[in-house]
């Protein structure tokens, strides 16, 4: 079946792909480090387990490193990483609220939606599956209508840092 689907994803369709925080986390976190203010990463050192497992913050330009069990981690409404609660690379706080993704695929992934004049919810198969996808967790204010413009402008100066 044809979808009416542009390339830059603008006023499409979204199709939740039902991340959970859980999956997004096992992939890199981008933070801003906390001794030189660059672009540093927290990735995991072993495959993650739902999220859980050993993590390591690194800076390419001070060689800042740092070590987190994993044992445990924190969804921060206000933009920062699970483990450390040091500030995303990607945060930014504007008149609505605060914006923040872990990574450009999670950036991208929000301005589509943002964006997407449908918004379909994945079917849920097995468990309570779907209403587990950030995206149906996402507060009030990044889904209405009347906010596309400005949240997707701010999004994109996110992705220009
Ligand atoms: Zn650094």
């Amino acid at each position: 079946m044809p979808v009416d689907d542009d390339v830059t994803g603008d006023q499409g369709r979204f199709a939740d792909p039902g991340w959970t925080t859980a999956e997004l986390l096992s992939g890199t976190v981008l933070i801003e480090c906390p001794t030189c203010r660059s672009r540093a990463q927290v990735v995991a050192r072993r495959p993650a387990n739902k999220g859980f497992g050993p993590r390591r913050l690194s800076c390419g330009e001070c060689a800042y490193v740092a070590d987190h069990d994993g044992n445990e981690w924190i969804v921060y409404e206000d933009g920062r990483d699970p483990w450390f609660g040091l500030p995303l690379w990607y945060r930014k706080q504007i008149a609505l609220g605060v914006l923040w993704a872990y990574n450009e695929d999670h950036l991208e992934a929000l301005r589509d939606y943002v964006l997407a004049d449908l918004r379909e919810r994945q079917k849920s198969e097995s468990s309570g599956w779907a209403n587990q996808s950030i995206f149906s967790r996402l507060p009030s204010w990044m889904k209405k209508a009347q906010n596309r413009k400005r949240i997707a402008a701010a999004l994109d100066d996110m992705r220009h840092r």
